[in-house]
């Protein structure tokens, strides 16, 4: 196992996100230590760490000759291919392996999608949902007899409302050694490093896992969706990074959701959204990932070119709801679902910021963050750079949803409803503005067949006010 600099910076990863792997890999090296097994750990700071995977299985031949190795599937095509080059350039024969900690492999998404003229989640799901026996009745129907129950699962927050208390990790001194690493060799990147509170061991994991089930998903559907500007996970169960850096296993999570519900402790709205959300979205970005191969991170449909303004980063910025969740990311280095897209996600598509330049930093903020899961999200989900491959429309919205699902407006310089001029929600003249600059792209979408028609409706001056605060707003922007 081998701290390499060239994974730790081709992007400015967050330092907590560092500081995660570094200690969950140290920590997992121990275990293994433990059990008997021979494990060679190469620290960053080892004299003599080339800096780069390739080097390091070289030096490790070095050390000890071999003509064989196995390696476990990557979760980038970057790494995919510098993996295809590494027979001829290491002159031994390199087998990779089936990455085992996902429900559907990769070929079999493959089958599934082959042929298929539209690639939805919802079909896929139910795939994979009858695949695992979850929420299925022996006569094979959905529980409940729906597959889904989104609709029940839209709901605001009310600041009343009784939140769970968020497990916090204290740093051992494995990661406490960590933490000094990261403060010194990476000072530079994005984020605040302390205070540290993510799991690092599978039993760390575990007692958030089940801390969850217990506290927060019985109200996890409802709630979903909503977000208040002092509370930072609501009914949310952290636990991407946790699954994503293999602490936990998806599927026995999923079955210990469903033991909730069929033991009458979390109703089924709140169960299938959550198990939607692994077996559905998460196994399916990732087989949609690999199908679309290297060049779908270059997918730019809507010919967005503008630079990511700097407050994506500083967090500075008027409007409340940006602000907010910026900051929150600069913090933990973890946003939830609808903050990712309908704030940060949101202002960038209705802005035209180049999806690849979005993609990056979403890459380098957040903790969960790998490109099998990141890409589709942000390319496909969050900017529709696809053209609508993995999304049927845009997921573009104005002040008004988020003034529906948040609290952030009540704290904003700007006045949400107001539709243009000075000091309206920029989110609103920036929709329509977005709107009619997609006309020819979006028009004979059926699912923006409405909006369409309230444009089309319109009176031209009102329709040229908001052209007009919309260049004017973005002349500034950046
Ligand atoms: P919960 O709300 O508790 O959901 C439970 C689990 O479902 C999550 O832990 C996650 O494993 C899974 N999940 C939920 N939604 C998705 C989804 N759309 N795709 C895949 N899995 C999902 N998720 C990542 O794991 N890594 C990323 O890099 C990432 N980037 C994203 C970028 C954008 C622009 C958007 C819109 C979403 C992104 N997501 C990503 C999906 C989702 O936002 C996170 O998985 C979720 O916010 C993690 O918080 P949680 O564990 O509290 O999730
Ligand atoms: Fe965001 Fe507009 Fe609401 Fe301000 S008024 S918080 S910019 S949606």
């Amino acid at each position: 196992m081998a701290e390499v600099l060239v994974e730790a910076t081709y992007v400015r990863h967050h330092k907590k996100k560092i500081a995660l792997i570094f200690s969950a890999m140290r920590h997992f090296a121990e275990e293994l230590k433990q059990l008997g097994y021979n494990v060679e750990y190469i620290h960053l700071d080892d004299p003599g760490n080339t800096g780069s995977l390739k080097g390091e299985v070289e030096r490790a031949m070095m050390r000890q000759p071999f003509d064989r190795l196995l390696i476990t599937e990557p979760g980038e095509w970057r790494l995919r291919e510098e993996l295809n080059t590494w027979p001829d350039q290491l002159g031994m024969t390199v087998e990779i392996l089936e990455d085992d900690r996902f429900i559907a492999s990769i070929t079999e998404f493959e089958s599934w999608a082959y042929g298929r003229k539209q690639l939805r989640m919802e079909y896929f799901y139910r795939l994979m949902r009858r695949k695992t026996g979850l929420l299925m009745t022996l006569d094979g129907e959905p529980e409940g007899h729906r597959w889904n129950f989104d609709s029940e699962n839209r709901k605001p927050a009310k600041s009343k409302l009784d939140f769970p208390t968020h497990l916090e990790f204290e740093p051992d001194s494995i990661t406490e050694d960590v933490l000094r690493l990261v403060e010194v060799r990476f000072n530079d990147h994005f984020g605040e490093l302390r205070p540290f509170w993510f799991p690092v061991t599978r039993s760390q994991a575990v007692q958030l896992r089940d801390a969850f089930i217990e506290r927060a998903l019985p109200q996890f559907g409802k709630f979903q969706d909503a977000m208040l500007a002092d509370e930072k996970f609501l009914f949310h169960s952290l636990l991407s990074s946790s699954l994503n850096i293999g602490l936990l296993d998806p599927l026995d999570l999923c079955r210990r959701a469903e033991k909730a519900f069929y033991d009458g402790k979390a109703p089924l709205n709140s169960v299938e959204g959550f198990i939607r959300q692994i077996i559905g979205w998460r196994e399916y970005v990732r087989g949609f990932y690999w199908l679309k191969g290297p060049d779908y991170g270059q997918s730019n449909f809507l010919q967005a070119e503008k630079s990511l303004p700097d407050f994506y980063w500083t967090g500075k910025t008027e409007m409340a709801c940006v602000s907010s969740v910026v900051t929150q990311t600069k913090v933990e280095s973890y946003a939830h679902h609808i903050q990712r897209l309908m704030i940060t996600g949101n202002f960038a598509l209705l802005s035209g910021v180049s999806p690849q330049e979005v993609h990056e930093w979403y890459l380098a903020v957040y903790a969960d963050a790998f490109e099998w899961v990141e890409l589709p999200n942000t390319l496909g989900m969050s900017q529709f750079a696809d053209g609508g491959i993995l999304a049927s429309k845009p997921y573009a919205a104005s002040g008004s949803y988020i003034n529906k699902m948040s609290d952030y407006c009540r704290h904003c310089a700007y006045d949400v409803n107001k539709k243009h001029g000075e000091n309206a929600c920029p989110f609103n003249f920036l929709y329509w503005d977005f709107i009619a600059r997609h006309r020819d792209k979006l028009q004979n979408n059926p699912r923006m067949a409405m909006v369409y028609r309230t444009w089309n409706q319109m009176k031209e001056e009102t329709r040229h006010a908001h052209r007009s605060s919309a260049a004017a707003f973005k002349k500034n922007l950046g």
